[in-house]
């Protein structure tokens, strides 16, 4: 076979399996769309569904894609045109970072919807209003339900201290809900960090300011966390 031809089918069989790509990741639409409406209070499901996903859309495509690479490389052999060998192969690692990339955007958008639902669900189960009282004097205490850690409060009428454990759907929140949206704010700058340095520390920021925001309890641990990563020659 000719080298140019060699080349047509080479390309016409990678954007095929870019095309079963985007097939299978449309055909998961109308089943997910039914597992969001019905979460509850966590996203376990969720997650084992990203993986079964993930399986076939990323590694089994990829695979294919390697599959028909050893196939193109024994014809490259026969036409001697070895030169195109080294050409060649640079599209096989251009599909991997079109997967991976594709599948990011995907799954983090499906974590932030199924995040989105949780909180309506978790709202919808809290009674905001409800007054919490000193278990001393029964004075009002002004405590924030949407706390994600136990606080100890001094009652302000007879001075004794009240400790306050929120609701656990409400302390589960911050892996359920906020994460994933931390995720999706820190989206844009991530998929930028192969080709550029900062865009990964900007990510990482990014992310961090997010969770330090919504869960002003754990400010400093958050905080500390980002220095390390910011600090990190690895990131660098
Ligand atoms: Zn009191």
């Amino acid at each position: 076979m000719a080298g140019e031809e060699l080349i047509q089918r080479w390309d016409t069989y990678l954007s095929k399996l870019k095309e079963r790509y985007t097939e299978i990741i449309s055909q998961a639409e109308e089943p997910l769309k039914e597992v969001i409406e019905n979460l509850q209070f966590d996203n376990v499901i969720i997650i084992n569904i990203k993986t079964g996903l993930q399986n076939q859309a990323v590694l089994q495509v990829y695979q294919k894609a390697e599959e028909g690479w050893g196939k193109m490389q024994g014809e490259i052999y026969k036409s001697g045109k070895l030169f195109l060998i080294k050409q060649e192969a640079v599209k096989l690692q251009t599909l991997r970072e079109w997967l991976d990339t594709e599948f990011m955007k995907f799954e983090v958008g499906l974590f932030a919807r199924a995040a989105r639902k949780i909180l309506e669900n978790v709202k919808q189960h809290i009674n905001e209003k409800k007054i919490h009282r000193c278990t001393q004097c029964a004075a009002e205490l002004p405590i924030n339900i949407y706390s994600f850690m136990a606080i100890n409060l001094k009652c302000d009428s007879c001075g004794a201290v009240n400790t306050y454990q929120p609701d656990d759907r409400i302390r589960a929140l911050e892996y359920y809900v906020i994460e994933p949206l931390a995720d999706e704010y820190a989206l844009e700058p991530k998929l930028r960090r192969d080709k550029d340095k900062n865009a990964n520390k900007e990510s990482f920021r990014m992310y961090y300011t997010y969770l330090m925001e919504h869960v002003p309890e754990k400010r400093e641990a958050y905080q500390r966390t980002l220095d390390e990563r910011l600090n990190n020659p690895f990131f660098s």
